[in-house]
């Protein structure tokens, strides 16, 4: 048995929608041992723990949470229970924008972590072919997470492997809903990439067409530890 690669403490996983972000991210926390952070589902569990802190909180038509709010919630859980620290944090699909970018990379070099940035690179019309052949499970997934969001693997029937029942879309794969997200993504980019490579973070851009073990190669490359952990500075 070979020990795990040693990731850099945090890791940012960014990509359009159906870039692969979920699959590469788990294959990480698989071979890495490390933490995964997802805004909404740490959101989701403070709700679950009966916290108020989002009560009245409004969302936007794509589902966003308004950045001040984000913003703290990212802070709270770097500063706590996602502190990158003994084993690595992933954080996958966030920042979302150049702000909340910008708030992330000053948090995360005041706690003098190193970090790297991944960008998982899709065109559209591979993204919208990921994302029709996708599904979730109503069934499967805990009733308190309002939409199923996790992937569910379909039987030749289109019915879930796990339960049996049929299986739905994703709400946030119906074609509007799928391109305005890719739109918003695609527009913050660049204000994403100036913010965190202007604090020194290294990024690395991978395609998101290349077979599944060379995506995660790259990955593993990109954010394993080397000698000059730092080099960006
Ligand atoms: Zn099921």
């Amino acid at each position: 048995m070979t020990s795990p690669p040693t990731l850099q403490l945090t890791v940012i996983l960014l990509g359009p929608p159906a870039s692969g972000k979920s699959t590469l991210s788990r294959q990480l926390v698989d071979r890495c041992n490390a933490r995964l952070f997802r805004l909404r589902e740490y959101v989701q569990s403070l709700s679950e723990a009966g916290s108020a802190a989002l009560d009245g909180t409004s969302r936007d038509s794509l589902g966003w949470l308004p950045d001040e709010v984000a913003i703290q919630l990212v802070h709270d859980a770097v500063s706590g229970p996602y502190r990158p620290a003994d084993t690595p944090v992933v954080f996958e699909g966030y920042p979302g924008n150049g702000l909340q970018a910008r708030h992330l990379a000053d948090l995360l070099i005041r706690l003098d972590t190193p970090v790297t940035a991944i960008h998982l690179r899709a065109d559209w019309p591979t993204a919208q072919q990921r994302a029709q052949l996708r599904w979730v499970c109503r069934h499967c997934e805990p009733a308190s997470t309002g939409h199923p969001h996790r992937p569910a693997q379909a039987t030749a029937t289109s019915a879930c492997a796990s339960c049996g029942n049929t299986l739905l879309k994703r709400q946030d794969d119906a074609p509007e809903r799928l391109l305005a997200r890719t739109q918003r993504f695609t527009t913050c980019l660049p204000e994403i990439y100036t913010a965190l490579t202007g604090h020194g973070i290294p990024w690395r851009t991978i395609d998101s067409r290349h077979p599944a073990d060379e995506v995660l190669s790259a990955a593993l490359d990109a954010v394993s530890t080397s000698p000059s952990t730092r080099s960006g500075q």
